[in-house]
Formats: structure tokens, sequence, C-alpha cells
């Protein structure tokens, strides 16, 4: 072989240059935009999408005639409008694109009415009541800032348009469009700041990465587990010798099998156009995690929503299931999904980066100092957007922040914090003080250790990571809390700073402000271990939130405050916002008592009859012995006769108080399967591997 022969042939497979002609080809994005449409038509939708509006109706149809070109093109036979409803998942109901004539050809139709605005039956998504009952349809509109795309099967191929979801009223029935408003106010009011410094008409958007963690478990085992399926999460299962205490399995060699499983995602992702960059294992055996490179944050919070559905799918492509519940297996490590957030600016990068001179550095402190005041004066509606039975079980498990919401800065930073806590214009140059817009900060490096994982919510070097997300949920109720609370802190700062913008009197405003913010606020700061029981007290002792649950939580949801601030900002009316809450509440209800029908009928179906089994088995033996007039064996024989029957007498009674606790409330429930967990994990200790009916944790999570 030459080397130019050489050369040609390692070229056609190498997957990095496949992957070049690859990636995206599933999306109708900017290039392919500019293929399809006509110059004058490209530009007005290019502009459109700049300002965030809603799609010109004028050019409606010719961008509905060649995302439907496209589309075809690509093998897609159906359209449809792809939307978030309250549930935390993804929604979408199908259209084919033939229209039959009268001579019994068929058309290609999309038109540009179809683009802009679907009317889904809406009758089953939760609405919280916000949509009368005889008003069943709802409205969805394209959002063209999330480019449309093709979903495909080996089979079928289609069209996908990423639409906000309202009522007849224009309420938002949907995670979408209260998060689309919330981007608008953030960048808004930091626009506002930033003319402040003289940066005028400078767009701000907001940024997310979403690391997600995940689950494997092999998809046999899975199936005889009812509450794996049911639930997402196990009810019952002892923690094996080993697990994680090894920490063996983070960062460790990935399996082969997994390997192939990892590709295979990272395929379908990358030709969906969504930037999967990092993959390995996590702390837990059997857990991983999945992780694309940061874009604008409604972008990536619907690509997220894909990851989460290409990880569920792939798996069971490859014989596995991918499981996104929050603690799949109680006593080992849960899984989140961190959400690292930032703003940015154009020609500015992130306004979480401190720059190189003093100017770019007060800019910086400004923006830190609205999230530590966004945060203290909201920790507890940020704790409510993460709220949801399975982070329930994770947040403050002592592998997990607790649910008290902080604020992790790091050493350096937090020295000046506490120097401009104590500077002031006269003590420029002394030590240990900090003069905003005139001395320089030294050099913040990049915490890349993640040392300080014990922390909600840490600086992590030009971004914010709010980890105390769930990984099952949509991050995009949590980013539109994050997103209003922050755009008021930065209204307010900018109330105070607009006065003296551009006059003398400009830094030394911005120093009083910064130091009244530092020390109205400072308590939500914490840099220590989150996982420690002292901290919990000392939080309570600073007057932080500790809302241990969901039902704790979901109360701040219309307080007369809460529902204040989202009305002034037009991110939510108050029905909105209250629909929310009945709707989390619902599905806070309904899953548990899922898992309370589910407890019942494994112990019914499976437990008992095992724990008869093992009874009888014990029996017969300790009968063979009597009989066999050898006395050896027989103690021991009795003895695991009376423990394994004693907990098989404790079962009626368990079932009884399961039955019972369903029309008692949650706590009760929560109480009744607690103890089920007990006793049935002191059965399962106690029974013959051979006997016990499901699969058991070692099996699970050693795939
Ligand atoms: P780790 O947290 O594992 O150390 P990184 O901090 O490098 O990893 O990145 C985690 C995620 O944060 C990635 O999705 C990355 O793209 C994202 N990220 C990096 N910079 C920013 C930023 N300025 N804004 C938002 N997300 C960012
Ligand atoms: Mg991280």
């Amino acid at each position: 072989m030459t080397a130019k022969e050489s050369t040609t042939s390692r070229t056609e497979t190498s997957p990095c240059l496949q992957l070049q002609d690859q990636y995206a080809c599933d999306v109708f994005n900017i290039k392919t935009m500019r293929t399809y449409l006509s110059k004058g038509v490209f530009n007005k939708l290019m502009s459109t999408l700049k300002l965030g509006r809603k799609l010109d109706p004028s050019i409606a149809n010719e961008v509905a005639q060649a995302m439907k070109q496209w589309a075809v093109d690509n093998g897609a036979t159906h359209y449809t409008h792809w939307f978030q409803p309250l549930t935390g998942s993804t929604a979408e109901k199908h259209d084919a694109f033939l229209e039959p004539d009268k001579e019994g050809n068929l058309l290609l139709e999309f038109t540009g009415k179809s683009l802009v605005q679907g009317e889904p039956d809406a009758s089953s998504f939760p609405s919280g009541g916000l949509r009368a009952t005889f008003e069943a349809r709802g409205y969805t509109a394209w959002d063209p800032t999330s480019p449309a795309f093709i979903k495909r099967t080996p089979h079928s191929a289609t069209l996908c348009i990423p639409t906000a979801f309202c009522s007849y009223n224009g309420e938002a029935l949907d995670k979408k469009t209260p998060l689309l408003r919330s981007m608008n106010v953030v960048s808004k009011h930091a626009a506002r700041v930033l003319a402040c410094f003289g940066r005028l008409g400078v767009d701000v958007v907001s940024n997310l990465g979403a690391e997600q963690e995940y689950f494997l478990v092999d998809r046999e085992l899975y199936k005889k587990r009812p509450d794996l399926i049911m639930c997402g999460r196990t009810l019952f299962g002892n923690v094996p010798p080993k697990h994680q205490q090894m920490e063996d399995h983070y960062f460790g060699c990935i399996k082969d099998r997994i390997l192939e499983y990892m590709t295979a995602v990272d395929h379908d992702l990358w030709r969906l156009g969504i930037p999967a960059k990092t993959r390995h294992n996590e702390v837990a055996p059997g857990q991983f995690e999945i992780a694309p490179t940061f874009e604008e944050l409604n972008l990536a919070v619907d690509h997220n929503m894909l990851i989460m559905e290409v990880l569920r799918k792939e798996a069971a492509k490859h014989g596995l299931v991918c499981l996104l519940h929050e603690k799949p297996f109680a006593g080992i490590n849960g899984s989140g999904k961190h959400n690292n957030w930032s703003l940015s600016a154009d020609g500015l990068g992130s306004l979480f980066s401190p720059g190189a001179t003093p100017h770019e550095n007060a800019l910086f402190l400004t923006f830190i100092a609205a999230v530590i005041k966004a945060i203290d004066t909201h920790a507890d509606v940020l704790r409510a957007s993460i709220s949801k039975l399975g982070n329930d079980h994770r947040l403050g498990a002592n592998e997990a922040p607790p649910a008290i919401i902080s604020i992790f800065l790091g050493d350096q930073l937090e020295e000046i914090v506490q120097q401009i806590k104590h500077g002031g214009a006269r003590s420029s140059r002394s030590m240990g003080t900090m003069n905003v817009g005139v001395d320089t900060i030294p050099d913040l490096p990049k915490d890349t250790t993640d040392r300080n994982r014990t922390s909600p919510f840490a600086f992590t070097g030009n971004k914010f990571e709010f980890r105390a997300v769930g990984s099952s949920q949509t991050c995009a109720w949590p980013m539109t809390v994050l997103n209003t609370i922050v755009a008021e802190a930065l209204d307010e700062i900018a109330g105070a700073l607009e006065p003296v913008a551009g006059k003398p009197e400009f830094r030394q405003t911005l120093q009083n402000l910064l130091q009244d913010i530092i020390v109205k606020h400072e308590r939500v700061i914490f840099n220590g271990d989150g996982y420690n029981d002292a901290w919990v007290q000392e939080a309570e002792r600073r007057g932080l939130p500790h809302l241990r649950t969901t039902l704790e939580a979901l109360e701040v949801l219309d307080r007369p405050g809460t529902l204040a601030l989202f009305a002034k900002y037009g991110v939510m009316s108050e029905a909105e916002l209250k629909a929310r809450k009945e709707v989390q509440y619902e599905i806070y209800v309904k899953e548990l008592a899922i898992e309370a029908k589910t407890a019942i009928d494994m112990i019914e179906t499976q437990y008992m009859p095992a724990a008869a089994r093992q009874v009888k088995e014990l029996a017969q033996t300790v009968a063979a012995i009597r009989a066999s007039g050898v006395g050896a064996g027989l103690s021991a024989a009795v003895a695991t006769l009376e423990k394994v029957g004693g907990l098989y007498e404790q079962l009626p009674g368990i079932l009884d108080t399961l039955r019972k606790s369903r029309t008692q409330g949650c706590g009760e429930i929560k109480k009744a399967l607690a103890e089920a967990r007990r006793v049935v994990d002191l059965l399962e200790k106690a029974t013959d591997d051979a006997l016990w009916p499901v699969p058991n944790y070692d099996q699970l999570l050693f795939v």
C-alpha cells in the first residue's frame, strides 16, 4: 500500500471525519436554513431569532415549505409540535404530511399555519386548574430559538417542532413559556446593569450545561423488579457488602458493554446537534454521567430532555434499562443533574468571569453580588423548584447536598468578598481591603477538582453550579426560578446605580452597594462540608430555610411574596404559579400512592410466598433432624425457622398498615413503606438466595 492509499483508507474509516458530516444532520439549523430558504426570508428569520420574537406571519409559509422539504428529503413522513407539559416530560402528537386529493393522489402539505400553531387536544395534560374542562384545547406556538429536528427509529422519521404550549387565554400550560419569559427578564436587567458600567446595548443570554447522572441495569433483571418498573426505584433491597466504599468505580475503566452503549448514545445525540462531550463512570457501581458542552439556556433545556430520551431508548437496544430516578437504590449514591448556569454577553464572555482590569473586576463582583443577594433572598423558592418525591430521598442523604440552599464561593473569592465587606475608598492601599473598580483581583483558578461537591450551589470559576437538581427533573423550572430571582436582584442593583452612572460618585456608590449586599446576605455563603450534621444546626442558627420535604417546599410557591415576585417580572401570573404548585402536589401524591400499591403487590405476590417456601423448607429440615435421632444442627435449624417464621408472621400486619395508610395521607404512607422495607429486607437476609423472588442489589448493581 502506498502512503497515499493508506491515508485515504484511514480517512474513509475515521469516525471523527464521518462525524463531521453527521453532526446535526437531523437538525433544521441555520446552516440548513440558508440552503433551503430564499435570502430575504432567511434574513428575516435570523432577525426574529436574534430578537427572540415570534415568527413573522408573512414568512411562515415559506419557512414551513422549506422545513417540510428538508424533512421529506431526510425521510420524514410526519410532523409534530414537540412540547413540555407540566408533567415535566415531553409530549408529541404526530400528523402525516400526506393529504389525498380528489383524484386519489397524495400531496405533501405543511402550511405556515400548521407550523406556527398547533391545537392538540390537551384535556389529558395536567393544567392545575388553568384550563376549564369545557376548553379542552391547548395551543402550541413554534419557538424558533430552538431548531426543529428529526426523530428517528429504524423505520420512522418525524419532524419535531419545539413549541410553547398555552391555553386559549394565553396562560402557560408548559415549562417552556415561563422559561423563555425568565430568560428575557434576566437579560433585560443584566443589560441595565451593564449599561451603568458604560456597556450600552449589549445582549445578555443565560447559558446552561447540564451534567446528567444515571444508572444502568440489565433489562432481564429489571423485568423481574415490579418496583423498578412501576416506581423507577427499588422499594426493597439490602446494600451489598461491597458497593462504593472502595471508590473504584468513579472515573474507573468503562466496561465494553457500557462503552458500546455510551457510543451509540453519543452518535444519536450528535446527529441531533447535541454537543455530547463527556462520559464517565460515577461514584456508585452501575452509575454513569454524560455532559454536553453548555449552550443557550432554552436550547440546553430542550437538549437535556432529548438526552434523557436517547439514554432510555439506546438502553433498550443494548439489553439495558436506564434509571433516571434520583434514588434508585437505598444506601447507594443517588443521581443528580448539575445545572451549570451563567450569564454571558457579546464580547464579554461569562459575566461571572473576573476579567483582567479593575473595571472588569468591578462588573464581575457586581454580578456575583447579585447572585448572592438573589439566592439568600429566595433560597426557599429555589429549594421549591427542585422538590419532587424522588429528590426528597436524595437531598441530605449524606451523599447529596442537604435541602438547605447555600452558596460555595471558594477560598479566594470568599476572601475578596470579605475584603469588600471591610473595605472602603479611604483605605485603598491598605492590606486586606478591596476597592471595587480600583484594585485588581488576583486570578481565581477554576476549581477543577470538584472538591466542593457538598454544596448545593457552587461558584466554579466562571459559572455557578446548581447541584441540588434531581436527575429526572427538567432543568426548565429550576432555571426559570434562578433567572427570575437573579433578575430581581439585578433590577434593584440597576435601580441604585442608574442615577450615578457616568458620574464621579459611581464608584463609591457601587462600593457601598456591594458592601451592603454582602453584610446583609453573607449568611448564605458556606464553604464548609455541607454533608456534616453541624452545618444543619449552623444553617438553622443563621436563619436559612431548611425545607426537608417536597410538601414543605411546595408551600412556598403560593405565598404572597412568591406570587408577587413572579407576577412583577411577568414570568408567571398568580394563576400560572398556583397551577404549578397544584400539579407538583398531585404528582407527588400519585407517585407515593403508586409506591404503596406496588409494595402491597410485591409483598402479597412475591415476598409472602417466598417466605412461606422458606418456612416450609426449614420446618422440613427441623422435622428431618428430629427424625434422624441425631441432635446436631437442630438448634440452628430451629433458630432460623423461628427467625424467618417471625418475620413471615409480621407481613400480614405490614400489608394492613400499608393499605390503611393509603387513606391517611403522605406521611403515613411513607412510614408504612419504611416499616415494610425494614421487615422485607430482614427477610431477604434470612432467606436462601435461590428462594428469593426478585434479583437483589448485588445482581442489579454490577452490570
Ligand atoms: P466538571 O463540573 O465535571 O468539573 P466542567 O466544569 O468543565 O466539568 O463543566 C461542566 C459543565 O459546565 C459542562 O456542560 C460545561 O460545558 C459547562 N460550562 C462550562 N463553562 C460554562 C459557562 N460559562 N456557563 C455555563 N456552563 C458552562
Ligand atoms: Mg460539575
